[in-house]
C-alpha cells in the first residue's frame, strides 16, 4: 500500500510558510505500515489542485491532504474534490447545524461564507473536526487501473488536522491492508568516523531491500544508524531489530555511544556518573557549545561543574594564569596554549578532568597547516589533538565541540 500526501496553499508554495504537515503525516503513516511514495505541493489554484488530485490518485491507494477547507475563497479543495469525483457540492444540514452552534458558543452570527463549510461533494463521507469548523472529506475514487484510491482531504490547521488523522484517518487506512502491520524505528548514534566509512563497516547491513532496513544520516558530524522494521506488535518489531541492532554495537565497537535522542554529551555525563569523576571546561571558538551541552546533559547532576567561554585574547590569557606569555610566544590557535588552557582549568576548577577547545586559528578553514586545538587534562596527563577546520563554516562549532567530548568519553571507557 503506498500514499501519497498533499499539502494546499499559497503560503506554502510561496515559501512563507514551512510544510510541516507533510512530515507529521509521513511520520504518522509510516508508523501504520503505509509507505509514503510522493509528497505534492500545490498553490491555492483551482486547476493545478485538480491536476495534483487526479495525478495521485492515479498512482496512490491513500492519499491525505492538508488546507484549503477554509471558508474564503481560496479555499477550494472542496470544489477540487468535486470536480475529481464529477460530482456537485451539496449541502449537510447536520454539519451546517455544528457550524452554526459553534458560533453561537460565542455568541456570534455564522457569516454567510461558512455555509460553504457545509457543503461535500455528493457522495462523500464528512471527518468529523472536534475543534474547528472545517470537516475534512473522505472520497473513495476509482483509479485508471480499476483499483480504489482512498482521499482524506483535512483542514491545514495542525492542531485540528493531528486529532482528524488519528480518529478517522488512521482506523481506515489500518482497515485496509489485509494483515495489519506497524512500523518501528531504532536509531543507534555513531560519532567518530565519516559516514561512508561506517557504511564500510556494514556493507551487508545497508544493502537495499534488506529485512530489517537500516539506513545512516549524518547532522553536524553525529551519524545515526536507523534500523526499521515491521511486524504485528511493538515487540515482534523490537525482537527482529535487536540482531541488528547487536551487529552495529559489535561492528562498530565505541565508535557507537547511544541510541535515540543520546549524545555524545549524555554519554559523558553517564559515564562521569558511572566512574563518580567531575569535569570542568573551557572553550574558545564553540560559542558556549561544551557549556550549554553538557549543562543540559547533567541537569541535577554534580560530576558537570561548569564552563569557562571565552571570546577575547585578554581572557584567554587571564585563563592561562602564569602561563598567559604563551599566547605571545606561540600564538594564541596553538598546541601549548591548548595544553596550558586545559590544564589550568583542571588546577583552579578542582575537577578531575577538564576539556578545553582552543581558539580556531584565522584563515584556518580546510587548511591542514593551520589546525585548532583541543585538549584532556587528566589527573595523569594532558593529551593535545590537532584537528582541521573542513567543510562549511556552519558545522566548525560542533563538530569541535564534539571532538572534544569524544576525546574525554574514550578516556572514561578505558577508565570505566
Ligand atoms: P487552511 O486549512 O488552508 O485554511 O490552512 C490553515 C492554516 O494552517 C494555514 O494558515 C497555515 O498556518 C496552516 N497550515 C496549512 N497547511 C500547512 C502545512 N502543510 N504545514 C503547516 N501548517 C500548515
Ligand atoms: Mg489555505
Amino acid at each position: 500500500m503506498i500514499a501519497e500526501v498533499i499539502s494546499i496553499g499559497d503560503e506554502l508554495t510561496s515559501g512563507q510558510r514551512l510544510d510541516t504537515n507533510s512530515q507529521w503525516l509521513s511520520e504518522r503513516l509510516g508508523d501504520l505500515g503505509v509507505r509514503v511514495m510522493y509528497h505534492s505541493t500545490v498553490a491555492d489554484d483551482l486547476d493545478a489542485d485538480v491536476e495534483v488530485f487526479l495525478a495521485a490518485i492515479a498512482r496512490s491507494d491513500v492519499v491525505v491532504s492538508t488546507g484549503g477547507l477554509g471558508p474564503t475563497a481560496d479555499d477550494l479543495t472542496r470544489d477540487a474534490l468535486a470536480q475529481v469525483a464529477g460530482r456537485p457540492l451539496v449541502l449537510d444540514e447536520p454539519t451546517l447545524d455544528y457550524i452554526r452552534g459553534l458560533f453561537a458558543r460565542f455568541k456570534r452570527d455564522m457569516p454567510e461564507r461558512n455555509r460553504v463549510q457545509a457543503m461535500f461533494p455528493e457522495g462523500t463521507r464528512i471527518i468529523p473536526n472536534a475543534n474547528g469548523t472545517a470537516p475534512g472529506i473522505w472520497l473513495d475514487a476509482p483509479r485508471p487501473d480499476g483499483g480504489t484510491c482512498h482521499v482524506f482531504a483535512l483542514p491545514g490547521v495542525p492542531a485540528e488536522m493531528f486529532e482528524m488523522f488519528h480518529q478517522t484517518v488512521a482506523p481506515a487506512v489500518l482497515s485496509y491492508s489485509e494483515v495489519p502491520r506497524i512500523i518501528r524505528h531504532r536509531r543507534i548514534k555513531c560519532f567518530g568516523a565519516g559516514e561512508s566509512h561506517v557504511e564500510q563497516m556494514l556493507p551487508d547491513l545497508i544493502r537495499r531491500g534488506r529485512r530489517p532496513t537500516v539506513g545512516i544520516t549524518v547532522s553536524s558530524a553525529t551519524i545515526t544508524l536507523r534500523i526499521t522494521c515491521d511486524g504485528a506488535t511493538p515487540e515482534e518489531c523490537h525482537a527482529a531489530m535487536e540482531p541488528t541492532a547487536a551487529t552495529i554495537r559489535d561492528t562498530l565497537g565505541s565508535l557507537v555511544f547511544g541510541e535515540e535522542d543520546d549524545e555524545l554529551e549524555d554519554a559523558v555525563v553517564a559515564l562521569l556518573e558511572q566512574t563518580g569523576s567531575s569535569l570542568a571546561t573551557i572553550e574558545y571558538g564553540t560559542a558556549g557549545a561544551l557549556a550549554t551541552w553538557l549543562s543540559r546533559a547533567a541537569g541535577d547532576s554534580p560530576h558537570y561543574l561548569g564552563g569557562q567561554v571565552l571570546h577575547s585574547t585578554a581572557m584567554l590569557e587571564r585563563s592561562l594564569g602564569d602561563q598567559a606569555a604563551l599566547v605571545k610566544e606561540h600564538g594564541t590557535s596553538s598546541r601549548e596554549v591548548a595544553e596550558a588552557l586545559a590544564a589550568h582549568c583542571r588546577q583552579t576548577t578542582g575537577a578531575d578532568y577538564a576539556l578545553a577547545v582552543g581558539p580556531f586559528p584565522a584563515e584556518g578553514a580546510n587548511n591542514p597547516d593551520l589546525p585548532y586545538y583541543f585538549s584532556l587534562a587528566t589527573p595523569e596527563k594532558v593529551t593535545v589533538k590537532a584537528s582541521t577546520l573542513y567543510g562549511h563554516s556552519s558545522i566548525w562549532t560542533p563538530r569541535a565541540a564534539k571532538a572534544a567530548l569524544n576525546l574525554l568519553r574514550l578516556h572514561l571507557l578505558g577508565a570505566a
